[in-house]
């Protein structure tokens, strides 16, 4: 067997790296010179052994990768992958099937439509809403955004998906003021741009403000999107979404929820978590995130709309060699952006199913009691302050109220190498920021990286 042995080797080269990964440095050692030195050569015209190739690969990962999935990544909001997720993963790769319509790949097919009614029901969203498994949660705004572009202009009879934006009748976007960036840049790709957002203002801890929305829908007319987020990036936030989704509805808007991370507060045992995101069902469409709070290897994002029918007509693909099925069974090519694809719901779908109801309660209440840790033991220090309530997984912090000494620490902990995390700008303040996004984070490894991040700063204050 031709594979035998580079399956072996890749299974040694994957088990030197995952081993050394809960006590290595965090960020990376090579620099891009030295990653080049390394890798980059004419490429042969007799090609090298796949063995040697495999090897220079392996060996460049622990210098020239940042160990985004250690337990004391906080960088983003990046998930590491569980171990049973990875293996699925792994059969993924081995099975190569193009995960677009059922003709090719039955298997995947059931799996992926089972995925996404757990997913549902965790969520505890209108069961018969589409799915559809895509690349992040760029991709599922994409997708939910076009679905909502279908559905506001069918309302008045007209239909984008044959006749386009050319002539059709206008669309009011409103937004928040905090909504994430990936919300602009599906209204880009959708024909609408980024200059018809009205935005609605946002408070001091980056949640819509209510009462703005309702004077904001006041003053429109026709069509209209809402797009409100569960989980601010930097926050960690909660648009108050029942009374925004009462008012949408009262408005006859679509609302659509951007919900990366924050969308799974809703499998939080906690009722004070979940009483956060009380209100998200009352909205048009979801998008989530299984890479980073599900902790599935990148990439997998998910699109749920309430609309199969709009979800459908903005996806559908249909071609004359096409074989697509005319009965229950389910093309993926119906509910994504892609034609051909990843079988991408396998790993989150053997994950749910390890978990169950509880691992991912106990996933989703962990990350959250590591984050107040964190947060707790930061704030004890002088100098130290937490600039939001951390109401989630995520933590801003701000060194001697000062934007200058704040950077230096942030530079200081990538550097120091225990663990590792990015600066963000709250409010016109500088802020460290913290997200709390990997299943290994124990407390200990919050305790060390605590430790670790005074040290810098105690070093930075003099
Ligand atoms: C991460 C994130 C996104 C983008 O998700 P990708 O998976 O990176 O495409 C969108 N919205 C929020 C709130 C996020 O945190």
């Amino acid at each position: 067997m031709p594979y035998d042995d580079l399956l072996s080797r890749a299974h040694a080269h994957a088990l030197d790296y995952l081993n050394a990964l809960p006590e290595r440095r965090v960020g990376s050692t090579a620099t891009r010179d030295e990653l080049m030195a390394a890798l980059r050569t004419p490429l042969s015209g007799p090609g090298e052994a796949p063995e040697a190739v495999l090897d220079l690969l392996a060996s460049q990962a622990p210098r020239g990768a940042v160990a985004c999935n250690s337990p004391r990544y906080f960088g983003f909001v990046i998930g590491g992958a569980t171990p049973v997720s990875l293996a699925a993963d792994w059969l993924v790769s081995t099975w190569d099937q193009n995960a677009g319509i059922y003709v090719i790949s039955p298997l995947v097919a059931v799996v992926e439509e089972v995925a996404g009614d757990w997913l549902l029901d965790l969520f505890d969203l209108p069961r018969d809403s589409g799915v559809g498994f895509v690349t992040g949660c760029q991709m599922a705004n994409l997708t939910c955004l076009a679905a909502a572009r279908h559905g506001v202009l069918r309302r008045v009879g007209w239909d984008v998906e044959i006749d386009g934006l050319q002539g059709a009748p206008r669309i009011n976007v409103v937004a928040s003021a905090e909504s994430h960036i990936t919300i602009d840049v599906a209204l880009r790709y959708l024909g609408l741009g980024t200059k018809c957002i009205q935005r609605v203002e946002s408070d001091a801890q980056g949640r819509m403000k209510p009462d703005a929305l309702r004077a904001k829908l006041a003053t429109l007319e026709g069509p209209t999107i809402v797009c409100a987020q569960a989980g601010n990036v930097n926050t960690g936030a909660f648009d108050p979404l029942r009374e925004i989704g009462e008012a949408c509805n009262a408005h006859g808007a679509w609302l659509h929820i951007d919900g990366a991370f924050g969308l799974w507060a809703r499998a939080s045992a906690s009722s004070e978590r979940r009483a956060l995101i009380d209100g998200v069902e009352l909205a048009d469409s979801w998008a989530t995130d299984a890479h980073k709070w599900l902790n599935v290897p990148y990439d997998c994002g998910v699109a749920l709309v309430k609309s199969r029918e709009d979800h459908r007509a903005a996806m559908t693909t249909a071609a004359a060699y096409l074989i697509q099925t005319q009965g229950v069974e389910r093309d993926a090519v119906d509910w994504v952006p892609d034609f051909s694809r990843r079988a991408r719901g396998v790993p989150t779908y053997a994950n749910l199913r390890a978990l169950g109801r509880d691992g991912i309660a106990d996933l989703v209440d962990g990350l959250c009691a590591r984050a107040r840790q964190m947060a707790q033991g930061l704030a004890a220090e002088q100098g130290v302050a937490i600039l939001a309530d951390v109401v989630l997984n995520q933590v801003l912090v701000r060194f001697g109220d000062d934007d200058e000494l704040t950077r230096r620490v942030v530079t200081g902990v990538q550097q120091e190498g225990t663990c590792w995390l990015s600066g963000t700008n709250w409010q016109g303040k500088a802020a460290m920021r913290i997200s709390v996004s990997n299943w290994a984070t124990s407390e200990e490894d919050a305790a060390r990286s605590v430790a670790a991040i005074l040290g810098v700063w105690r070093q930075v204050r003099g």
